[in-house]
C-alpha cells in the first residue's frame, strides 16, 4: 500500500463535474452521507476544479472508523438481579445460551422505539412485583441508535428516567419470551440469533 501525503496528485472521477480530473490530497473535514457526524482532518482526493472531496484513500477509513465508534454510544442501568436472570433465560429460551441478552435488548429497544412493536401500556409493567428490588446488577447495552432509541422511547411511552425505562423492556421480554404471550416476537429473534451465531 502506499502511503499518500498531503498535496500528492492524482486522477479520479469528480460527479460534480462530470469528468475525469486531476485531483489533490488534501486534509479536510467530512460529513457521513447522512449528514449525522464529521470526520475531521482526514486525508482526502479532492478535485482541481471544483474542490468538492471525491475520494477516501485507504489510509484514512481507520480514522473514519473510529468516528463511527463514536458516533455507536452506550448506556448503562443498575437493574435488580432478578431481571437479569430474565434475559439470561430468554437468550437461553431462544439460544441455548445466554450470549444473546444485548442483541434482545436492542430488538425490543429498537422495534418499540420505531413502533415495529407497540408500546403501548409498558409502564404499566413498572408497577408489577417483579418491578420492584434493589437495582444491584448492572446492565450495558451499546450500539448504533441505542441512545436516540431510547430518547424515542421515553417520548412515546412517557417514561422519563433510562433504567425504568430498560425495566419495562425486561418485563415485556419476559411475557413475549418467557411466558410467550407473544410468539411473532419470539420467532423473529429465534431467527435472528440462527444467522448471527
Ligand atoms: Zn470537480
Amino acid at each position: 500500500m502506499k502511503i499518500l501525503k498531503v498535496g500528492d496528485k492524482t486522477k479520479s472521477a469528480c460527479d460534480n463535474c462530470k469528468a475525469f480530473v486531476n485531483a489533490s490530497y488534501q486534509l479536510r473535514n467530512v460529513p457521513f452521507s447522512d449528514n449525522s457526524d464529521i470526520v475531521k482532518n482526514v486525508l482526502v482526493g479532492v478535485c482541481d476544479c471544483c474542490d468538492a472531496v471525491i475520494s477516501l484513500p485507504h489510509q484514512s477509513t481507520p480514522l473514519v472508523k473510529k468516528q463511527l465508534e463514536k458516533q455507536k454510544g452506550s448506556i448503562e442501568s443498575r437493574v435488580p438481579s432478578h431481571l437479569i436472570d430474565i434475559l439470561n433465560l430468554a437468550s437461553f429460551e431462544l439460544s441455548g445460551s445466554t450470549d444473546f441478552v444485548p442483541m434482545i435488548v436492542r430488538y425490543y429497544l429498537h422495534n418499540l422505539s420505531t413502533r415495529e412493536l407497540s408500546a403501548k401500556n409498558i409502564d404499566k409493567y413498572l408497577t408489577s412485583d417483579l418491578a420492584k428490588g434493589k437495582a444491584q446488577k448492572r446492565l450495558s447495552i451499546k450500539g448504533r441508535n441505542v441512545i436516540s432509541d431510547i430518547e424515542n422511547l421515553k417520548k412515546i411511552t412517557h417514561i422519563s428516567s433510562t433504567s425504568d425505562l430498560i425495566k419495562s423492556i425486561i418485563l415485556r421480554i419476559n411475557d413475549d419470551i418467557l411466558l410467550q404471550k407473544h410468539p411473532k416476537s419470539k420467532k423473529i429473534l429465534k431467527n435472528l440469533v440462527a444467522i448471527s451465531s
